[in-house]
């Protein structure tokens, strides 16, 4: 079996990868287990200095990595250059910060207790294709500065980024065994998750993809974290700054051509200010260029697939069929769709209740500020919300009310190395990042003496 690797804008074969067979991926589970033994003994100073060596790889070679990005998945170049800094900065981050957030933890009891962090194997990880440096780097840098080793199967367009990952962890003297990419199918999973060495799972994808790698770790009696879809909400409000809500939402819904599980998708205005936002909305959006990704003064490329461009398509029609304006945009030409706005749609259409995974903005509005945090939370899906607002107080007391992981008050939603991140609902379960993201694979283990 092959994975072919499409450029989506020109749609030319740029690789063939051929998938492991069997016997193959029980020798990378092997080598897991063998590098796991000595990695796990290995000092934080050590792991630190490796991953301070990768993050300076991931630097050097940004233009040529950013390229792969762009050749594999079709964003435009000057996001593929800095997921791979932002990727190198969180490998910085974790080498500096991992030894301090894995400190031992005592206890007020009249005897010595305390909690220690023991890495416990390999972290098996599912990744998408959508950021395919940021979304690795982000659960395997904290991952291997605490001591475990990691087993990635990549999204099949991505295979190129996936070995270009592998080999800058072998060139920054990791040994081999500690990051591993195998190209396996998804018949193959299941095999990987019951390995004795895999101690636990993290997929981020879609919420079907996260139901059915969720069952396959209880069954296993694996931990696991779930990283999955979105609808987020983009709330403005009256008092808003409407300017600048206005340039931010078009850069929260257009960024990647759209395709991020935290990308804003419902645009959710208070009815005074609803037709004023509106028009601003459809000016910036307006005033994208969608085109060749390699090309400057382009904003936006292609979708990373063809069946991701049709689907949106499918979306966009049937949401005009019940009810919703077009406002902007709405042509797609194979893998090029346009940046789009919708304006009108309610809680009945498809574009309010599934994820709409692409340059098309949604525009809802509603009667006052409670009536849009009902909207809000009236979803499957709970990611990062964002609140626009000069009320800082009452945008506080309002975020308390946002059924969501992660509430931005007038700023861009984005994942950062310090802060937890994740997800409720159907958006899945656990956190990446920060003290808490990097002990969802330890184990905390309590020490009483007497
Ligand atoms: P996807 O189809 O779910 O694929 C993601 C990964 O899961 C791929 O490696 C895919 O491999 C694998 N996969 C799919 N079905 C599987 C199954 N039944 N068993 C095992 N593995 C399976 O998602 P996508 O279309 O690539 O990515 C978009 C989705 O990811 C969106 O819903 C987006 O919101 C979400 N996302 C979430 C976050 C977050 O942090 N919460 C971040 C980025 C993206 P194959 O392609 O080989 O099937």
């Amino acid at each position: 079996m092959i994975f072919k690797s499409i450029n989506p804008f020109s749609r030319a074969i740029i690789a063939e990868h051929e998938v492991l067979t069997n016997a193959q991926l029980n020798q990378k589970l092997k080598l897991s287990e063998s590098a796991f033994k000595n990695w796990r003994n290995a000092s934080f100073q050590e792991r630190a200095d490796k991953m301070k060596k990768l993050a300076n790889i991931l630097r050097v070679n940004k233009e040529e990595l950013g390229l792969l990005i762009t050749n594999e998945m079709g964003k435009i170049l000057s996001e593929g250059i800095s997921e791979v800094e932002k990727s190198a900065g969180n490998c910085d981050f974790y080498a500096e910060n991992a030894e301090k957030m894995l400190k031992d933890q005592q206890y007020d009891t009249p005897f010595r207790s305390l909690s220690v962090y023991d890495p416990m194997g390999a972290v098996f990880a599912i990744m998408p294709w959508n950021y395919p440096f940021w979304q690795v780097l982000r659960y395997a840098a904290p991952a291997i500065m605490a001591g475990n080793v990691t087993l990635l199967k990549h999204a099949p367009n991505v295979i190129g980024c996936a070995k270009a990952i592998e080999s800058a962890f072998l060139e920054a003297g990791f040994p081999e065994g500690v990051f591993q990419q195998i190209t396996i199918d998804i018949t193959q999973v299941e095999s990987v998750i019951a390995s004795d060495i895999v101690c636990g799972v993290t997929l981020t994808g879609s919420e079907m993809a996260g139901s059915s790698v969720a069952s396959l770790a209880g069954k296993h009696i694996k931990k696991s974290v779930m990283e999955l879809g979105g609808s987020d909400a983009f709330i403005v409000l009256n008092d808003a700054n409407l300017e600048k809500a206005a340039t931010i939402a078009t850069q929260s819904r257009m960024l990647n051509a759209g395709q991020a599980c935290i990308c804003a998708k419902r645009f959710i205005v208070t009815e005074k200010v609803a037709d004023e936002f509106a028009g601003l909305l459809a000016q910036k959006i307006n005033a994208l260029q969608q085109g060749n990704p390699l090309k400057s003064g382009i904003n936006m490329g292609p979708l990373a697939r063809l069946d991701l461009a049709e689907k949106l398509s499918r979306q966009l029609e049937k949401s005009l069929q019940q009810g919703a304006k077009l406002v902007v945009g709405g042509v797609r030409e194979d893998c090029n769709f346009q940046p789009t706005l919708i304006d009108f749609v309610d809680s009945n259409n498809i574009a309010f209740q599934e994820e709409i995974f692409g340059p098309l903005a949604t525009l809802i509005r509603a009667k006052d500020e409670n009536d849009a945090v009902a909207i809000a939370n009236n979803h499957r899906y709970g990611l990062a919300s964002a609140i626009w607002t000069e009320d800082r107080e009452n945008a506080y007391r309002l975020a308390r009310k946002i059924e969501a992981g992660n509430v931005f008050i007038n700023a861009l939603v984005r994942s950062d190395s310090r802060i937890p991140f994740g997800g409720i609902k159907k958006s899945g379960y656990g956190r990446e990042l920060s003290d808490i993201g990097i002990k969802e694979f330890m184990n905390m283990k309590s020490i009483i003496i007497e």
